[in-house]
């Protein structure tokens, strides 16, 4: 080829475009600023494998919990199973890299967190992210069929992680992935055989490699850094997954188990005291089996817990306590405009009692705080500079 002619085999710039062109063997030739662009990236994976080697600063399980206390009311159950399982998970990744060929191997401790809508799960694993500052994604299982078949590949999972993490895969690989609704793919049927359960069982047998650790070539959907590449490797041995779901109806199942205890015992002694809420305290693996989950999937998601039902009093408190409260976001919010906002008692009662009626957990509470709020903002120029909130202004009666 002739001189003129040579453009670089990246960018495809012509020689007279570019200030300096190094050619290679074969016709091949690279340009000065594609030069600079390869090495920023080589400067970034290097910093990236650096970061990744270094050993997680890991909090003891109680400051994991006290971190928590700031952002969760109530579940305190969830909160220490949740702290402990979070310190193991990753002493293992530390102990992991020092390991030698033969010595003791510390299993993954994935979770699975059983609790009505609106509890806090999410909030719980998002908060222990937040803590580690690692990256976290959130998806839903609705969402996922097994492969082959229309809706999204479990390795979509690892999309939304990769682009939580911005696409630094090492990071990624020591993230925290929250699959929500796992109880939508439980088995539906005992036999199931007869017609191909692709968004249930399918599902779940799907996410087993996933859960337990493998190399996944995950598609990149849009990263920056890999614009041309087809799939990113990623492997899942040190992500910690959560899964969560309402497992609506399991009570009865985690009843009848418990009634067939031998000699009767809770037959006589512990039926009356067991309500609702106690019931979920009892669930275990074999109760989350009988509802669907297939057993190869419970063995990857080995740590159970529970999220209790939110009472008048948690409701109360998660509306005025955690650290970013919606109270106290919106005392905030007329502070700023200079206006003192004090919302009476009677008021706040009033919120939780319509919230508990729509049934969404605390997730009902934001708009019925909002169709309070807004108003107000809107008319913000004419407020006074203290403002009083009570039942008579935001149109009086009980829900
Ligand atoms: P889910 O159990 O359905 O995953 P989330 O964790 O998404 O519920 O909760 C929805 C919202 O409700 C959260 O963003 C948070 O504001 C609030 N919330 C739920 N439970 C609690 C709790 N125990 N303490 C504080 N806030 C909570």
């Amino acid at each position: 080829m002739e001189a003129e002619f040579e453009a670089c085999s990246f960018c495809g710039r012509n020689k007279s475009e570019v200030d300096v062109l190094v050619s290679g063997s074969d016709d091949v030739h690279i340009c000065d600023s594609c030069i600079s662009q390869a090495h920023g990236i080589l400067l970034q994976e290097a910093s990236f494998v650096e970061k990744a080697n270094t050993p997680f600063e890991i909090k003891k399980p109680k400051e994991i919990k006290a971190f928590l206390d700031q952002y969760i009311i109530g579940q305190d159950k969830a909160k220490s199973v949740m702290s402990v399982a979070v310190y193991n998970h990753y002493k293992r990744i530390n102990y992991n890299q020092s390991r030698k060929e033969g010595e003791t191997e510390i299993d993954k401790s994935n979770l699975l967190l059983v609790g009505e809508t609106g509890t806090g799960k999410t909030l719980i694993a998002r908060s222990i992210a937040r803590m580690l500052d690692v990256p976290f994604a959130i998806v839903d299982a609705t969402v996922l069929t097994e492969a082959g078949y229309v809706g999204e590949d479990v390795e979509s999972l690892l999309t939304k992680l990769l682009q939580a993490a911005d696409y630094d895969v090492p990071r990624a690989e020591r993230g925290i992935v929250f699959i929500d609704e796992i109880d939508k793919v439980a088995r539906k049927s005992d036999n199931p055989s007869i017609t191909r359960d692709v968004s249930g069982e399918g599902v779940q047998q799907a996410l087993l490699k996933l859960l337990e650790g493998t190399v996944v070539n995950v598609p990149p959907q849009g990263g920056r850094k890999h614009p041309d590449q087809k799939f990113i490797e990623v492997n899942t041995q040190d992500i910690l997954f959560v899964a969560g779901g309402a497992f609506s109806g399991i009570e009865k199942i985690i009843e009848s188990r418990l009634n067939k205890g031998s000699l009767g015992y809770f037959k006589e002694e512990k039926k009356e005291v067991l309500d609702s809420q106690n019931v979920l305290s009892h669930v275990n693996s074999t109760d989350l089996k009988r509802f669907g989950l297939i057993p190869e999937l419970l063995g990857r998601l080995p740590v159970v817990t529970h999220l209790d039902k939110l009472t008048k009093e948690s409701l109360l408190a998660i509306l005025t306590k955690p650290k970013n409260a919606l109270i106290k976001q919106y005392e905030l919010l007329f502070k700023l405009d200079g206006i003192n906002l004090e919302v009476k008692e009677e008021v706040l009662e009033w919120i939780v009692e319509k919230a508990l009626k729509t049934e969404l957990g605390a997730r009902g509470l934001r708009s019925i705080v909002e169709e309070i709020f807004n108003p107000l903002i809107f008319e913000t120029d004419n407020l006074p500079s203290k403002l009083v909130i009570n039942l008579e202004m935001i149109g009086g009666n009980h829900p």
